[in-house]
């Protein structure tokens, strides 16, 4: 059984990183999942530390199951971005490109094949002119 003093490493000397026993993190840390309760996301941040705990759950032969959980700075984190009006304009605006014709000028209703580059009544047009 791994002592609850050997998860205790908050210079990060024994795992590399700070490293908290399950409920003894510092205040300031979160994890990805609690970020997200927040509204937060981590934002490119590195890894600020680490939580280990044994789990009862995973315990192969007996042993400690031991289970990690990263911890992020919630002072760096950002917000989570949410769809703003400009970007879904924006969007619209790209697939209504890639649906209109650029021989007809008409929204095809779908996305244009690329390898026409047309609208199918545009690309059958020829064919049915000769
Ligand atoms: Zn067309």
């Amino acid at each position: 059984m791994t002592a609850r003093r050997d998860l205790y490493d908050p210079g990060g000397e024994r795992y590399g990183i700070p490293t908290y026993p399950f409920r003894l993190a510092p205040d300031g840390l979160a994890t990805r999942r609690q970020l997200r309760a927040r509204g937060l996301r981590p934002g490119g941040q590195e890894i600020a530390a680490q939580l280990l705990w044994c789990s009862r759950r995973y315990q192969p032969k007996r042993r400690c199951g031991l289970r990690v959980a990263y911890l992020y700075r919630i002072d760096l984190a950002k917000p989570v971005r949410p769809m703003t009006q400009a970007k879904r304009a924006a969007l619209a605006k790209a697939n209504a490109a890639r649906r209109t014709c650029p021989k007809c000028g008409h929204d095809g209703g779908y996305t244009l094949p690329t390898s026409l580059g047309m609208c199918v009544a545009c690309a059958d047009a020829p064919a049915l002119a000769a």
